[in-house]
């Protein structure tokens, strides 16, 4: 039986951008200012600080990624309450929290939410019709899966 969990019209976005990568996502976010605005916006600490302060749009900063942030986002995710990640992750320098980042990447594969870790792609997922409209997001079936693990 496929599962599924509807997203809403209004989507909630998590944001998040590795140091290198923070000037690209808020030229990016500048630039889709207007469509963002019209959603709830979520962010690891310095991320959301910096994209809070150059959009003047509210944004639900969590710890820094580092300190935590993404394993934040991961569990929000988990929980069914995220519905987009914009990830720019820096392809080019290592990162103290990289097992966090595979994680993060991980469960957003796991529970089937739209990925951008590039720019291009997050304008494609800016401007798919679907940003706008609600969704029915296939999930794993949870009651199948414990199921099937312990016998009952
Ligand atoms: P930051 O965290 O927004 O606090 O910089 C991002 C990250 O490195 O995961």
């Amino acid at each position: 039986m496929t599962l599924t969990l509807p997203m809403p019209a209004t989507k909630r976005i998590a944001l998040v951008a590795h140091d290198h990568c923070k000037p690209t996502l808020l030229a990016w976010a500048q630039r889709h200012r207007e469509r963002l605005s019209a959603h709830r916006l979520h962010a690891t600490g310095t991320t959301g600080h910096l994209l809070q302060r150059h959009l003047e749009l509210p944004v639900q900063c969590l710890l820094s990624g580092p300190m935590g942030g993404d394993q934040q986002l991961g569990a929000r995710i988990a929980e069914g309450a995220m519905d987009l990640l914009i990830f720019f992750w820096d392809p080019l320098n290592a990162q103290p929290h990289d097992p966090d980042i595979k994680a993060l990447l991980r469960i957003a594969a796991v529970w089937n939410i739209p990925v951008a870790c590039n720019e291009a792609t997050a304008d494609f997922l800016l401007d798919s019709p679907l940003i706008d409209s609600r969704y029915q997001r296939r999930v794993p079936d949870l009651d199948a899966y414990m199921g099937d693990r312990t016998g009952s």
